[in-house]
C-alpha cells in the first residue's frame, strides 16, 4: 500500500469514526480527552466554554444561518464558566439539534445524572473516568445514533394501545402521554421494534447500554419494573411486557 493510499484509508476511517466536540474549561482534562480520542482516529473540535460551543452549532448568536451540522458527538463538562453544561444541553435540544451528548462531570450525584438526562443528554460519566471507558461510551453513542438516524428507520411504532414516536421520544398509552426516562424509552422501543420476540437480559443490555456496560444485569429487571408500572393496569400480571421464564422478556 502506498503512503497516499494509507492516508486516504486513514481519512476514510476518520470520517466514519466521527467528529467530536469537547466542551471543557480545564485544560489538562481537555487535552487528555482530546489526545486519547484523536489517537483512536476521531476528529476533534475544542471549546472552553458553553457559548463558544453553542456558536459552533448555530453560528454567532442571533445569526442562525451558520449551522455546523458536522459535529457527530459532544463531550460536555457541566461546570463551565458563563453558560453551564446543562443550559447548553437544553439550548441545543431546544434548537432541534439531536447530536448525541455525553456529559462528563465531577458532580456525580444521582440528581445531577437525572437532571442531565432530562435536559436531553444521552449518557453521563463521572470524573475521574478511564479513557477506555470514555472511548467505549463515545463509540456506543455514535453507533446508536447512526443506527437510529437512517432515513425512514424511525417509523411510528404501535402495539395494542401503545404508540411510540422514535424521533420525538414520546410514548402514548391510548391518548394519554406517558413520560419515560431515556433508558426506559430505549428498552420499550427495542421491544416494539420486534413485538413477541424474546430478548434476554444480556441482549437488552447490549442494545440499550452498549457492550461496555459495567453494571449488573438486574438493572434490566429494575427498568422493566418501572416500565410496567407506567404501562400496565396490573404490573404484577402484565399484559404487555411479559416475563419468559429462563429466557428474558417479551412484548405481548
Ligand atoms: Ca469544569
Amino acid at each position: 500500500m502506498s503512503s497516499l493510499e494509507l492516508t486516504q484509508l486513514q481519512s476514510n476511517l476518520r470520517v466514519k469514526l466521527g467528529r467530536v466536540l469537547i466542551v471543557e474549561d480545564e485544560e489538562l482534562i481537555r487535552e487528555t480527552i482530546s489526545l486519547s480520542l484523536a489517537e483512536e482516529g476521531f476528529e476533534i473540535l475544542l471549546a472552553e466554554d458553553g457559548l463558544t460551543a453553542l456558536e459552533m452549532f448555530v453560528g454567532p448568536v442571533g445569526n442562525p444561518q451558520n449551522q455546523n451540522p458536522d459535529i457527530d458527538l459532544v463531550i460536555l463538562d457541566l461546570m463551565l464558566p458563563g453558560m453551564n453544561g446543562l443550559d447548553l444541553c437544553r439550548l441545543l435540544r431546544y434548537q432541534g439539534i439531536d447530536t448525541p451528548i455525553l456529559i462528563v462531570s465531577a458532580k456525580g450525584t444521582e440528581i445531577d445524572r437525572v437532571v442531565g438526562l432530562e435536559v436531553g443528554a444521552d449518557d453521563y460519566l463521572t470524573k475521574p473516568f478511564g479513557m477506555r471507558e470514555l472511548i467505549a461510551r463515545c463509540r456506543a453513542l455514535l453507533r446508536r445514533h447512526r443506527g437510529s438516524s437512517q432515513p425512514d428507520a424511525n417509523p411510528v411504532l404501535k402495539f395494542k394501545d401503545i404508540t411510540l414516536h422514535p424521533k420525538e421520544c414520546r410514548v402514548f398509552l391510548g391518548k394519554k402521554e406517558i413520560s419515560f426516562s431515556p433508558k426506559e424509552f430505549r428498552i420499550l422501543e427495542l421491544f416494539m421494534s420486534q413485538p413477541r420476540r424474546v430478548w434476554s437480559r444480556d441482549q437488552i443490555i447490549d442494545q440499550v447500554w452498549g457492550h461496555d456496560f459495567m453494571g449488573d444485569n438486574k438493572t434490566v429487571d429494575v427498568h422493566i419494573r418501572w416500565i410496567r408500572e407506567k404501562l400496565e393496569n396490573d404490573p404484577s400480571n402484565p399484559e404487555y411486557l411479559k416475563t419468559v421464564r429462563g429466557f428474558g422478556y417479551r412484548l405481548g
